[in-house]
């Protein structure tokens, strides 16, 4: 199996472990140099100070971002996070996965993704709503319909996304619905965007399940992360029948080898804002949940989880990658090695953003679907990029990250090389 063509360091920076990943697939493709030096960098960066009138009359000010990686595919695409974590270098790389995740699933967009470096727990909700709207009227100047369509991340929800549509809205003088996605469904959201990143994480392990001939049915579960992606995912399968032994939030975990009550744990934490305390299940650290005995294991909260220090000892046969860069190039080897079968981040996660293109289409036409046009798309179109990438891997022998880069870098560079380059 050809896994790497260099020595892998264990990188920490995002940027790097992106453009890392993105050379495998260049030396593979044997891309020409001049279109890699293009897809290796992003297209715009815009950096932008945010000042913030606090409750108690001080100003603030934040730094925020909006990094546009690719646009020759359409326009470009991407969430906004709220993190302290969030810097220039950890935006690039969102962006560029964005860029290959679209082309993967092959929807018309480009690649983005924009950030503030801020804790948002800390904030009001006055302060988060004055922090949007300021964010978002200074990145107006690169965002809209037909530019750049920002959705929720990590910390950003559809509220979030209201009022930036409300605020790009109040600046031309009109309602612009498509200028966000991950809308609520009464200010021009779409039917299913909500669950749409588990559900499509879900189709996926159903299908990989189908093709390592495991039963899904009977399988064991274990997902990091509680929020919008793995809380959703967590429900989705327990509703479906699907033994799910462990989740965790940013404070820690929950296991019980026979199976969680998910239902009366969304309660717990919707009473108390987080999972610490349930007294239901036996509680283990994030590091400890990565370790867990199961079949299949969702990341689905931060990057850098899986790393070469806790690769080899990963039990699950299954990684499905929910979360943006969970595993580094170096764990990716590990991995490989060890015979797990990943589904990548750029695939795996891509549900979020096929919803978010019919909604950008159906608030384009002012025309919107039922849900079930929504999911019966959505599968129809992640189902295809599944079978398109184990196509790849099987042929040219190579693990699923790289068959799915394979795919979309080459997409990608067809488009930007037909193009051609300005002047
Ligand atoms: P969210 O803010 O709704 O939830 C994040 C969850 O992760 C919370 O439960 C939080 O407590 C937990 N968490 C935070 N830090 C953690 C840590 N150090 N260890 C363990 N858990 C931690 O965010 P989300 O929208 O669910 O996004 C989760 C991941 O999925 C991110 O990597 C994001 O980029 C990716 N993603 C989200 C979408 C989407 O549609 N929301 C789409 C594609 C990819």
């Amino acid at each position: 199996m050809t896994i790497l063509s260099h020595p892998i360091d264990e990188q920490s920076n995002p940027f790097a472990i992106a453009q890392q990943q993105f050379d495998i697939a260049a030396d593979l493709l044997d891309l020409n140099m001049g279109t890699r030096r293009r897809l290796r960098v992003p297209r715009r960066e815009l950096k932008v100070a945010v000042p913030v009138r606090l409750d108690n009359g001080d100003i603030e000010v934040y730094e925020g971002y909006r990094v546009q990686h690719n646009v020759a595919r359409g326009p470009a695409k991407g969430g906004i996070r709220y993190h302290p974590d969030v810097d220039i270098d950890l935006i690039r790389a969102l962006s560029m996965w964005m860029t290959w995740k679209c082309a993967l699933v092959n929807i018309p967009f480009g690649g983005a993704k924009g950030g503030v470096t801020v804790d948002p727990e800390r904030l009001s909700l006055g302060e988060l709503e004055r922090l949007t709207r300021r964010y978002a009227a200074e990145i107006s100047i690169i965002i809209g319909p037909e530019k750049d369509i920002p959705a929720p991340d990590m910390n950003t929800n559809p509220q979030v996304m209201a009022w930036i549509m409300d605020t790009i809205s109040i600046h031309r003088g009109y309602t612009v619905r498509p200028t966000v996605t991950g809308k609520p469904l009464h200010v021009g959201g779409s039917e299913g965007r909500t669950e749409a990143t588990s559900r499509g994480m879900i189709c996926l392990l159903r299908e990989a399940c189908r093709h390592l001939e495991m039963r899904m049915d009977k399988s064991s579960v274990v997902i990091q992360g509680f929020g919008n992606v793995g809380g959703n995912a967590a429900r989705l399968l327990y509703d479906t029948g699907v033994k799910v032994v462990a989740v965790s939030d940013v404070r820690g975990g929950l296991y019980n080898a026979d199976g969680l009550d998910i239902p009366a744990i969304q309660r717990y934490q919707a009473q108390t804002g987080t999972m610490a305390g349930y007294s239901e299940a036996e509680g283990v650290t994030n590091a400890e949940l990565l370790e867990l005995p199961c079949d299949i294991l969702v990341p689905a909260a931060l990057g850098n989880q899986i790393t070469r220090e806790n690769a080899a000892r990963i039990k699950a046969r299954i990684i499905g990658e929910a979360a943006n860069g969970p595993t580094t190039p170096a764990a990716d080897a590990i991995l490989a090695e060890n015979g797990h079968f990943v589904i990548p981040d750029i695939l795996g996660n891509a549900g979020g953003v096929i919803v978010s293109y019919f909604e950008w289409v159906q608030g384009l036409q002012e025309y919107f679907w039922s849900e079930h046009e929504v999911v019966e798309n959505l599968e129809r179109i992640i189902i295809k990029a599944f079978h398109d990438v184990v196509k790849v891997a099987e042929s040219r022998h190579n693990h699923m990250r790289t068959a799915a880069y394979l795919l979309a870098v080459r997409r990608v560079a067809d488009t930007a090389e037909t193009r051609g380059v300005y002047p």
